[in-house]
């Protein structure tokens, strides 16, 4: 038992290490958006794994299940990729939305030349579909 749950511990922080050093390494802002949704999902997936199997009791997971999926989906929503500069950017402030860079002020959903792209921005809430 000790020894699978160091094994747990490394691969865990393998993981951890490795996401943020491609996510805040990384310039790639398309490719980070591309993983983000699938890495949440796989991070989420194994940890509903590891409590099962650690706990021995299925009925835990009424509650872990739903505390993964609405973690998973705050983490995709306050994480934004710049497509100018490349940044990981992290909305500190809950349930607000975030339309700038921290790092080179470039708004979200903008074009290259730096103008709103309003294809992309959707009217109704304005939110960026992107
Ligand atoms: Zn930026």
């Amino acid at each position: 038992m000790k020894e699978l749950e160091l094994i747990v511990f490394g691969v865990w922080a393998v993981l951890v290490i490795g996401s943020i050093c491609f996510f805040f390494g990384s310039k790639n802002a398309k490719l980070k958006q591309r993983v983000l949704p699938w890495f949440i999902a796989g991070v989420g997936t194994l940890f509903t794994f590891v409590v099962l199997f650690f706990s021995g009791q299925p009925d835990i997971l009424l509650i872990v299940v739903p505390a993964v999926i609405l973690i998973g989906y705050l983490n995709i929503r306050m994480t934004k990729f710049c497509e100018s500069c490349g940044a990981t950017v992290i909305n500190q402030a809950w349930f607000t939305k975030f339309r700038y860079c921290s790092h080179c002020a470039a708004e979200f959903c903008a074009t290259a030349s730096g103008q709103p792209d309003n294809a992309a921005i959707d009217g109704e809430n304005n939110h960026c579909m992107r």
